[in-house]
C-alpha cells in the first residue's frame, strides 16, 4: 500500500470548519470506496492549503476512473465552497501492508480479516493478497467496509479476552449461520454472481479438545471430511469446496 497526499489550496477565503467538513465527507467517500483505506486520516492546514495524509491500496487508487457518483458528488461540493481540485503526490510505500493483489482474474476469492487488518477483507485465493474495494461490484463495496468493522470488533473482543462476551463473539466468528457469517454470505454470493467465481468465507477457530480431535474435524455446513494434505497460505487447515468454508486448525492446539 502507498502513503499518499492531497493539498488543497483555498481558492477563495473560506471557514476552516466548513473546509474540514467537506473534506471529511470526501474522505467519507473514498473510505466506502475503497479507494483510501482506515479509519483516521491528519488533515493538516498549513498557510493557505490542506494537507490530507492516506494509505491507498495501489498508487492510482485516487485516479478519477474508480470514483464513484458519490465520490464525484463529494467532490462537487468541495468546489462549491471555494476549494480548488487538490493536488496529489505518493509520499512512499506503507512498508507494513500487503501489496494489492494482481490477478486479472482469480481463480476464486476469500472473505478474511482481522481487528489490525485495514487492507481489503477480499483476497484472491491463489495469492492471498488483498482485492482494492473499487474493483469489486460497487454494490457491496459499503457492505463489505462495515462487515469488516462488525468482524475486526468482534475479532478484538476476544482477542482481549473479554470473558463474558468472549463465547458470543467467538461464535459470530466461527459458526457459519451467525449473524456476522450469514452478512458475510450474503455479501460473497453478489460478489459470486457478478464476478463469476466461487467466494469463500474464512471460519475462526479456537478451543477443542486434542490435536487430533481437531485434526478430524468434519466441514460446519455439510458434515464431510475437509482437511487439507497440506495448509494453505500457512493459515488455513480444512476447506470445503460444496460449502465454500475455510479454517484452521484450532489456535489453542497449533
Ligand atoms: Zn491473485
Ligand atoms: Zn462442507
Amino acid at each position: 500500500m502507498y502513503v499518499c497526499q492531497l493539498s488543497f489550496n483555498c481558492a477563495v477565503d473560506i471557514e476552516i470548519s466548513e473546509a474540514q467538513t467537506v473534506i471529511s465527507a470526501l474522505l467519507d467517500e473514498y473510505r466506502y470506496n475503497g479507494q483510501i483505506i482506515g479509519r483516521e486520516f491528519p488533515v493538516i492546514l498549513v498557510d493557505d492549503h490542506f494537507d490530507v495524509i492516506f494509505v491507498c491500496p495501489e498508487q492510482d487508487s485516487v485516479a478519477v476512473k474508480y470514483n464513484t457518483d458519490n465520490v464525484t458528488g463529494a467532490f462537487e461540493a468541495i468546489a462549491k465552497c471555494g476549494l480548488a481540485l487538490p493536488q496529489f503526490k505518493v509520499l512512499g510505500l506503507e512498508s507494513q501492508s500487503d501489496f494489492a493483489d494482481l490477478c486479472k482474474v482469480p481463480s476464486a476469492l476469500v472473505l478474511y480479516s482481522t481487528f489490525v487488518q485495514s487492507c481489503s477483507p477480499v483476497r484472491c485465493m491463489d495469492h492471498f493478497l488483498p482485492i482494492p474495494l473499487y474493483k469489486l461490484p460497487e454494490s457491496i463495496r459499503y457492505d463489505l467496509i462495515k462487515w469488516q468493522e462488525s468482524q475486526a470488533a468482534c475479532d478484538q473482543l476476544q482477542m482481549n479476552e473479554l470473558a463474558e462476551i468472549e463465547p458470543f463473539v467467538v461464535e459470530q466468528l466461527s459458526q457459519p449461520d451467525s449473524e456476522l457469517m450469514q452478512n458475510g454470505l450474503d455479501i460473497c454470493q453478489q460478489i459470486s454472481d457478478e464476478l463469476k467465481v466461487p467466494v469463500y468465507r474464512y471460519l475462526y477457530r479456537v478451543g477443542g479438545e486434542s490435536l487430533a480431535l481437531e485434526q478430524q474435524r468434519l466441514c460446519p455446513g455439510c458434515s464431510e471430511p475437509w482437511a487439507l494434505a497440506e495448509s494453505l497460505h500457512q493459515l488455513f487447515d480444512f476447506k470445503c469446496d460444496s460449502c465454500l468454508l475455510l479454517s484452521n486448525i484450532s489456535w489453542d492446539w497449533q
